[in-house]
């Protein structure tokens, strides 16, 4: 099993967030840093470290995590205009949590909101 992070702790409540959905698979909660006027992490509750830990059993709870985007995209009416799902990816795609997590990015143009500005870079 992987060690805890920050995010398994604000799964557990363990530590303040805003959660904003939960169910047995999956939690959604604001970024503490937001980079875009909605900025959710969709995280799923097994600590998975990044997607080269990903195994063929973790399919299903993975593609849910693509259902409760959906539910979010719902939540602030962004269905049709449109949002960003990002996962960055151990140290070069700048990773800075080793639990796996799904970006949400949306409010208005998003242009290049949850990039960095330069390579190396955090934006
Ligand atoms: P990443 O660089 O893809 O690992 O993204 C980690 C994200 O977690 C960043 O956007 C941070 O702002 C966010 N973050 C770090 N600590 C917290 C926290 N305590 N609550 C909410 N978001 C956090």
């Amino acid at each position: 099993m992987a060690e805890e992070t920050i995010f398994t702790k604000i799964i557990k409540g363990e530590i303040p967030s805003t959660i904003i959905y939960k169910d047995d698979q999956a939690c959604a909660f604001l970024d503490i840093n937001p980079k875009a006027e909605h900025h959710v992490l969709i995280v799923p509750v097994k600590p998975i470290p990044t997607v080269s830990d990903v195994e063929p059993e973790d399919e299903p709870m993975l593609g849910h995590l693509f259902t409760v985007a959906r539910k979010v995209a719902e939540k602030y009416g962004v269905q049709k205009s449109g949002y960003r799902l990002i996962f960055n990816c151990g140290p070069d795609g700048l990773q800075e949590v080793p639990h796996i997590h799904m970006h949400f990015l949306a409010g208005g143009n998003l242009g290049l909101a949850g990039f960095p500005v330069k390579a190396g870079k955090k934006a």
